[in-house]
């Protein structure tokens, strides 16, 4: 049995990988801190992100590797600081994800509000930026629709904030029912306006829930900011998917890495005999997505719960937070946080 020391522990830790970075964890800068007493330790280790998706995984082998050294007692505690790659170009924002969708009604807003609120519930400081200029539907999924947004002493939007996130919506700035005819010159100022002139604080992810398609509002974004990366929402049939893959295309030719896909509306669980219906076929979007080599981050069911949360102002992840349907945006929202650490991961100097 080794000797139980601080720099036997470190040598031990400098074995376990990070399974989605593949460095060890103190070449990564994780081990904040190592304590030794007798055959006692207490480590502090620092994850890229709350919503670690492998932090159990992480845990177990931290142990595993220690075990040879023969401590009685390993405290391990976990901690988060989300890296940022540079220098961010809106002061406060670590990471602009955008969150696109082949054709409208695919659930895309539904799907980045609960995404949103699951990030913070998991640790995270998130704001959602409704961009979805021509149907902004954020307001409604918040439960404000009716609220307006201020400018504070710096003539900044400042952000409506809800179920622990910050939001702005299109819709808390017109009249609910106007309609919105705007051409790409004003929709680029609008998007431009949205992420610079709003006191949006420090946030650790800004999820920005864009129109449907491949037009100026994804365009303008990616000219505006650096954009760390995109999530596509569809659903499992074959029109959506082509549709997806079409925006997959746009977000490649504009050179915003591709974090992931999400199948909507996978599957429906029936409330009264349990029986799962594919309704719209089984596996479509994890195979477009490897057909697409990009990632895919997971599926969520076809759920009434969903639709009468999200539409009655109190997304499902926050009115009910145990719900299966809740569970699996959860695993999203973590598999994506660990998608924006790897893609952050490779534009960081090698250390
Ligand atoms: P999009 O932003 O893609 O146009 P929305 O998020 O506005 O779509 O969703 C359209 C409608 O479908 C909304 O009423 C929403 O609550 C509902 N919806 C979205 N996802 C689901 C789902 N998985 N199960 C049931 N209803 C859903």
């Amino acid at each position: 049995m080794s000797q139980l020391s601080q720099s036997a522990v470190m040598a031990a830790l400098s074995k376990v990988m990070d399974p989605e970075l593949h460095q060890d964890l103190v070449s990564l800068g994780m081990v904040k801190s190592v304590a030794v007493q007798g055959q006692a330790v207490a480590i502090e280790i620092t994850l890229t992100t709350p919503a670690c998706p492998l932090r159990a995984t992480i845990e177990a082998e931290v142990r595993s590797a220690l075990e040879p050294l023969g401590a009685d007692r390993i405290d391990l505690r976990f901690g988060a600081n989300v890296r940022q790659a540079a220098k961010s170009d809106l002061p406060g924002v670590k990471h602009v994800v955008a969150v696109g969708s082949g054709k409208g009604g695919v659930g895309k807003s539904a799907v980045s509000a609960n995404l949103a609120i699951a990030l913070s519930a998991l640790g995270a400081s998130v704001g959602l930026l409704d961009a979805d200029i021509y149907g902004p539907s954020i307001a409604q999924m918040m439960g404000l629709p009716e609220a307006k947004i201020v400018a504070n002493a710096e003539r900044k939007m400042v952000p409506l904030e809800r179920f622990g996130i910050r939001f702005l919506s299109m819709a808390n700035l017109v009249p609910p029912g106007q309609a919105l005819v705007w051409r790409g010159p004003m929709l680029h100022t609008a998007v431009r306006q949205f992420l610079n002139d709003a006191a949006w604080g420090e946030l650790d992810y800004l999820l920005v829930d864009l129109p449907p398609g491949t037009g100026d509002v994804q365009l303008s974004l990616s000219q505006a900011t650096e954009v760390r990366g995109a999530v596509v929402v569809t659903t499992p049939q074959d029109v959506a998917l082509i549709d997806a893959a079409r925006a997959v295309d746009m977000f490649h030719k504009s050179h915003v890495p591709l974090l992931g896909m999400v199948e909507n509306m996978s599957y429906f669980l029936a409330p009264d005999t349990g029986r799962r219906y594919e309704i719209f076929g089984h596996g479509g979007g994890r195979a477009e997505a490897e057909r697409l080599k990009i990632f895919f981050l997971g599926e969520i069911p076809l759920d009434p719960a969903l639709r009468e949360s999200g539409d009655g102002g109190e997304p499902l992840v926050w009115s009910q937070p145990e719900h299966p349907t809740a569970r699996a945006l959860r695993e999203v929202a973590r598999a994506l946080a660990g998608r924006i650490s790897v893609e952050t991961m490779h534009l960081l100097p090698m250390v």
